[in-house]
């Protein structure tokens, strides 16, 4: 089977699937996009892909905020990644990517008057993070960018210039990830990752002020904490110097899945191994995300068996 795309309203092998050199998105990155993991499962034999809706509510709020208008409702979205899923035919753990785009060949910065278009590709993506291990982490040079610059709230395409010149330093400095702190000098989020401290019994994390992805795995990790470990997040604004003196730290992202950080701007975290709470988190998580936990099952839409109820369908096979 080779690997499909969504793409101008059809499922075609990946290869067909181009865009002209003039679309406005490569030139002015004005597109949203998203990032969805479908999860493996051996016993069941099955690939549930996570929270699918919540990250398609989230790009379509991007979408609000880049005047992209999809043809497309929140089910219609869902019900093409299924059938991609479903039509590229993989047993083992994939990442989905749904971008919403301005597609029209022109010159000219703006937002209006541009057409829109949108795809999803799916890949298999090597670890992000080395989530046994660990990760060592540098706060960046480069500041996390505001609200009033790009929204960072909406996955923008253009937003990641910021994220691969943080990660791109801290990589060439010899570390693993960059933390980015905002322009007040508060911690912001990782390059690609929301982040938590362990102070004392609680979970401390950014609030959405503070110029963050609103996570999906950050609101799995709020919720799971509080139901299974009956552990509550305050989400408040974090000070660098308390990164340093944390009982432990970690990433949340569906890439990055939950990473364990043993080392700030070589600092020891805790005792620089990985941390209780957070390998039972990690534990937790894992369970969550490969449909395992049935509490959580409503978060797992399963690929390979009927597609998910919907309208009639305007996409065409
Ligand atoms: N922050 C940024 C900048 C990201 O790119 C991501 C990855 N999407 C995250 C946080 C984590 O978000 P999620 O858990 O929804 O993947």
């Amino acid at each position: 089977m080779p690997p499909y795309a969504f793409f101008r309203n059809k499922y075609v092998p990946l290869a067909e699937a181009k865009i002209g050199i003039l679309t406005h998105a490569l030139h002015y990155g004005t597109a949203c996009f998203d990032g969805i993991r479908g999860n493996w499962n051996e016993e069941e034999e099955q690939l549930f892909l996570f929270r699918v809706r919540d990250h398609y509510e989230r790009m379509l709020k991007g979408c609000r905020i880049l005047k992209i208008d999809l043809p497309y409702s929140i089910d219609e979205l869902c019900q093409i990644t299924v059938k991609l899923v479903e039509k590229s035919g993989y047993r083992e753990d994939v990442y989905i990517r749904p971008v919403a785009y301005k597609s029209s060949e022109a010159i000219g910065v703006r937002l209006h008057d541009l057409e829109d278009d949108f795809f999803v590709i799916i890949t298999t993506l090597p670890p992000y993070l080395d989530a046994d291990k660990g990760v060592r982490c540098c706060t960046s040079s480069w500041r996390r960018i505001d609200d009033t610059m790009i929204p960072a709230r909406g996955k923008i395409t253009g937003v990641y210039v910021n994220s691969a010149l943080a990660k791109t330093e801290a990589n060439e400095r010899g570390f693993d990830e960059a933390i980015l702190l905002n322009f007040d000098g508060h911690v912001s989020e990782g390059s690609g990752e929301n982040i938590f401290l362990v102070l004392g019994d609680k979970l401390v994390t950014p609030p959405s002020s503070d110029n963050i992805l609103m996570g999906i795995t950050r609101d799995t990790v709020i919720q799971v904490a509080r139901n299974e470990l009956n552990t509550e997040t305050v989400e408040r604004p974090i000070d660098r110097s308390e990164l340093y003196i944390a009982d432990e730290a970690f990433f949340t992202g569906t890439a990055a899945h939950v990473s364990p950080i043993l080392e700030i701007d070589h600092r020891p975290i805790g005792n620089g191994k990985v941390g209780k709470v957070t390998k039972e988190l990690q534990r937790l998580y894992f369970d969550v995300i490969k449909g395992k936990n049935q509490r959580y099952l409503h978060w797992c839409t399963p690929a390979y068996s009927k597609l998910v109820e919907t309208k009639p369908s305007q996409v065409k096979d």
